[in-house]
């Protein structure tokens, strides 16, 4: 029965995995820390797995692929969750400042509309509208936005700000 329940949340986040990409960058790097330290953990031949979650042992349930997945949990609930949430968005403006020796831009990004791509449809019926304005002032990251990118925007709440 147990290994049905964890079959059933392994495929959920499987198939999350395949609708809404990884998990943020910060968050993975958090999982993995948790596994590295924990006793469950198990390097074989083939990979790293989880001696708690009793998975076949397969590159999908390799932990590396795991740290990855959204919807996926520690059995042991070692792994911190926060509540996220993701958007995407389109840059469709970008203002520079001629008269600005510091290279300074405004982005304006909007969330993106159903233009038939099946992932942006599922985001535009999630977040059917919204608009991101930001002012960079620092010309390798305003550089990153182009006219048309697309980019994932992950709202995740602050634990408590920096002091
Ligand atoms: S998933 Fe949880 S129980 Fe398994 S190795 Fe990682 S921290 Fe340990």
């Amino acid at each position: 029965m147990l290994f049905l329940k964890n079959a059933k949340s392994f495929l959920r986040a499987v198939w999350s995995f395949v609708r809404y990409g990884d998990v943020p960058l910060w968050q993975g790097a958090e999982r993995e820390e948790a596994c590295l330290a924990c006793p469950e953990l198990k390097l074989t031949q083939t990979g790293m797995f989880c001696k708690k979650c009793r998975c076949p042992h397969w590159p999908l349930s390799d932990l590396r692929t795991k740290w990855r997945m959204r919807d996926l949990r520690c059995p042991l609930n070692k792994w911190k969750r926060r509540k996220m949430v993701r958007a995407k968005f389109r840059v469709n403006n970008i203002r520079t400042y001629t008269d600005d020796p510091n290279g300074l831009k405004t982005i304006v990004l909007h969330a993106v509309y159903d233009d038939g791509i099946p992932e942006n449809q599922r985001f535009a019926q999630a977040t059917p509208s919204g608009t991101v304005e930001i002012t960079i002032n620092n010309p390798p990251a305003s550089d990153v936005f182009k006219h048309g990118q697309e980019f994932y925007v992950d709202f995740t709440p602050v634990e408590k700000s920096a002091e």
